[in-house]
């Protein structure tokens, strides 16, 4: 099968490109605007496959990816290009409605006039797979609950309201213009190559350098982990065997509270690479004043692509994270530029779960 992946050169793009070409024998197109999220970085190991292409482009630009499409005969479209940061939605939620409504729209209307075209021995595989998130189910209790796919939508920032909207818009491409789309909403992910924007890595980073690690609140807010290989595994499995229409929660059942996320990075830490002060890192943790409209918990069920598509996550919250700190210690050579000026948002000394 050829995959065209939007967004492919960002924190999940690349995992599921690194994925296809490493572990399968799929082709990948890597169809990305190269925007601040972008790190060509994360896909030199796979660069130099024959069955890996990159294109230059936004999902804006409909007859571009038409285009692209057609000359290279695309069977899978798997829609991940976005903008994914919640703190840059609240301050900025302009470009969130058009990268990823706008951008979305323009890229379905253009799946829909390539799959018009497509002869029919082709049209029986032929997805447009939606790549989403848990946060447009809103907020759970800490009590309990979990978001099935039945779970009505409640965006509560601008991020996760353009991805509803998004939602919305492929779910309607399927029923008005039988468009074969899937769509897949997913919990918190992490591991390598995550810009240092999103809580994991800047903590990890922050913890590294002695530096203050800011905790939204009391970090009394729950989040549900997913090491993003596991994703990406399951969006393969969601992109073949889906069936169109339908719906798949992704998540790992590893719920944690964030404090208890920044301690675990902070012993992690402490174990694999001790402090030179002698210091604890836990003693770093500072809490910072909440971010507005701040969902209290987000959990998954995850038992309709467990029972229907036979997939399961391999990493544990502890094993996933383990990697993860180990990958950042290995690779400074991939985060050293972006701490040192190539990114200059001023968000960085804040932390931030979506
Ligand atoms: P990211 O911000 O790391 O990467 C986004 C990528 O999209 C970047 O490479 C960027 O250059 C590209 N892009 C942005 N605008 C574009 C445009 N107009 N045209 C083409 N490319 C463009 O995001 P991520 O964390 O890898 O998330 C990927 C997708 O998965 C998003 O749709 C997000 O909503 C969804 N998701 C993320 C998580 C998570 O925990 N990070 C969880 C569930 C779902």
């Amino acid at each position: 099968m050829k995959f065209l992946v939007t967004g492919g050169a960002g924190f999940i793009g690349s995992a599921v490109c690194r994925h296809l070409i490493e572990n399968t024998e799929h082709h990948v197109v890597n169809a990305d605007a190269l925007t601040y999220a972008a790190n060509p970085a994360s896909l030199e190991a796979i660069a130099g496959n024959a069955r890996y292409r990159f294109e230059h482009a936004d999902i804006r630009d409909r007859p571009r990816m038409l285009e692209i499409m057609h000359t290279h005969a695309v069977d899978i479209v798997m829609h991940l290009a976005a903008e994914s940061h919640v703190d840059r939605s609240i301050d900025g939620p302009g470009t969130f409605v058009s990268t990823n409504v706008v951008g979305t729209f323009e890229l379905l209307e253009a799946a829909r006039a390539y799959y018009a075209d497509l002869p029919d021995e082709r049209r029986a595989a032929f997805r447009f797979h939606h790549v989403s998130t848990d946060e447009v189910f809103g907020a759970l209790d800490l009590g309990g609950g979990l978001f099935s796919e039945e779970t009505p939508y409640s965006p509560s920032s601008p991020y996760s309201a353009s991805k509803a909207a998004s939602d919305h818009f492929a779910i309607a491409w399927h029923r008005t213009y039988g468009l074969p789309v899937v769509l897949s909403n997913c919990s918190n992910n992490y591991g390598p190559c995550h810009f240092p924007e999103k809580l994991i890595p800047l903590t990890i980073l922050n913890a590294l350098h002695g530096e203050p690690l800011p905790v939204y609140g009391r970090g009394e807010n729950v989040r549900d982990w997913l090491y993003v290989e596991d994703h990406a595994r399951a969006l393969e499995v969601i992109a073949t065997k889906g069936e169109p229409g339908r719906s798949y929660n992704v998540g790992g059942r590893e719920e944690r509270s964030n404090l208890d996320v920044v301690h675990a990075i902070c012993d992690t830490l402490d174990r694999l690479k001790p402090p030179e002060s002698g210091e604890a890192r836990r003693t770093l943790v500072r809490f910072v004043e909440d971010r507005p409209g701040h969902d209290l918990r987000y959990a998954i069920d995850a038992s309709r692509i467990e029972a229907e598509l036979g997939w399961q996550p391999q990493e544990t919250f502890e094993s996933g994270l383990e990697r993860t700190v180990r990958w950042y210690l290995d690779n400074e050579a991939w985060w050293r530029p972006i701490r040192e000026g190539r990114y200059s948002g001023e968000r960085l000394g804040r932390t931030t779960t979506g």
